[in-house]
């Protein structure tokens, strides 16, 4: 169960880092997809189920590809906090994703929360983890055991999800285009 969860996993990418081109690998979301450039007046990212299809009508595969997956993980993790919220009783202000190197996840006093974008290259549990964790600092802004109920009172299961992301969340990092 394990395994197959967590199986295509990155490991791949940890150990090289690909490189942007027509066919390059990237695990979104816990699936491997195949990148396919296309030409078009729209600049935009499609994800399907094997596929990201990156539209330019430039060369600026990199940067339309980067914005693409970060508008992608701001909605997931809207709708994701929203749902989590509700079921704290609690409510967030706004979402901001970005580019961090040192945490995964932050949520300010005045109920910001801000996530990596790169976490749209983890498993699907990982990114509901953060989800949990940020949107129960709402309510407790501390690690204290409290807060940790709260968190496992969202997702059951984060304590695996935690687990990986220690062992893999430096390869994340490392995915650059
Ligand atoms: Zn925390």
């Amino acid at each position: 169960m394990l395994s197959g969860l967590f199986k295509f996993f990155i490991p791949q990418a940890i150990l090289t880092p690909p490189r942007l081109k027509e066919g390059t690998i990237l695990p979104i979301l816990g699936f491997e997809r195949q990148i396919v450039f296309r030409h078009d007046i729209r600049r935009k990212v499609t994800i399907t189920n094997q596929q990201i299809i990156i539209s330019t009508p430039g060369q600026d595969f990199a940067k339309v590809l980067e914005a693409g997956l970060k508008d992608h993980i701001r909605q997931i993790f809207q709708d994701l906090c929203q749902d989590l919220a509700g079921r704290l009783g609690t409510h967030f202000n706004k979402i901001a994703i970005r580019d961090t190197r040192s945490r995964w996840g932050s949520c300010s006093s005045n109920g910001n929360l801000s996530f990596c974008w790169r976490l749209i290259f983890a498993p699907p549990s990982v990114v509901k983890y953060l989800a949990a964790h940020e949107v129960s600092h709402l309510k407790h802004m501390n690690h204290s055991r409290i807060f940790w109920k709260a968190v496992a009172s969202l997702d059951p299961d984060y304590a695996i999800a935690r687990q990986w992301l220690r062992h893999n969340g430096q390869g994340l990092l490392r995915i650059k285009f």
